[in-house]
């Protein structure tokens, strides 16, 4: 065998293992997520959670390989950073927290308009944003409805703030729970996901906001 016919066969066999422990990885994540999901038990989060960020995109496309659930992996990730940060976020002051909403799930008749800090509710009523914040800016939160993710990268280099809540569909609310992980995040899934009229469980919401009182 030539010089380069061994470092070859070295590569190829490299590339074997590698494919081989991503998919062990990807099993692993898999089985802990699932306890997660579907019977609310805990193991390993923080280790789970470090795989999952690690191999994001390779295990997004293994899922659709396997025809598994699309937002599974994103489902897993928020899952776990809900719970482990869940003690901490109680005790960071609601003035210090702040709430990004997704501006799809205004009422097709809003009267709101875009400011330089995203839509500005005048609570009309017509959708769950005006509930929400009804509740949430009495205990001192600071709401954002938000048309991107341009809008919350902006707000957070203006704003002095320790933790987070999240209103999103599964990919977006992931990322944007990655790229705060630094903040507590605490994330709430849409209920009913698109680009119009989308809808959120508000209790769920609530049941947030009401956990650092
Ligand atoms: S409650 Fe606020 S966001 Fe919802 S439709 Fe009315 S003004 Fe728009």
């Amino acid at each position: 065998m030539t010089g380069i016919e061994i470092v070859y066969t070295l590569l190829g066999e490299i590339v074997v293992i590698l494919a081989i422990l991503i998919v062990i990885l990807f099993l692993f994540s898999i089985f802990f997520g699932k306890l997660i999901l579907k019977k609310g038990i805990v193991i390993l989060p923080k280790v789970t959670l470090f795989i999952i960020n690690t191999l994001y995109s390779p295990f997004k496309s293994i899922a659709k390989l396997l025809k598994l659930d699309a937002h599974l992996i994103d489902d897993i990730s928020i899952e776990i950073r809900n719970d482990i940060n869940k003690k901490k976020f109680t005790k960071i002051p609601a003035s210090k927290t702040l709430i990004f909403l997704p501006h799809c799930l205004r009422h097709r008749d809003c009267p709101a308009t875009l400011q330089k800090e995203g839509i500005k509710c005048t609570c009309c009523g017509l959708c769950s944003i005006g509930v929400i914040k009804r509740k949430a800016q009495p205990l001192g939160y600071k709401l954002y409805i938000v048309p991107g993710s341009s809008f919350v990268k902006k707000i957070v280099l203006e704003n002095r703030f320790e933790a987070v809540i999240g209103i999103a569909c599964h990919e977006d609310l992931n990322q944007m729970m990655m790229l705060l992980s630094d903040f507590c995040p605490q994330g709430v899934l849409l209920k009913k996901t698109g680009c119009f009229e989308t809808k959120v469980d508000v209790s769920e919401v609530l049941d947030k906001i009401n956990s650092k009182i």
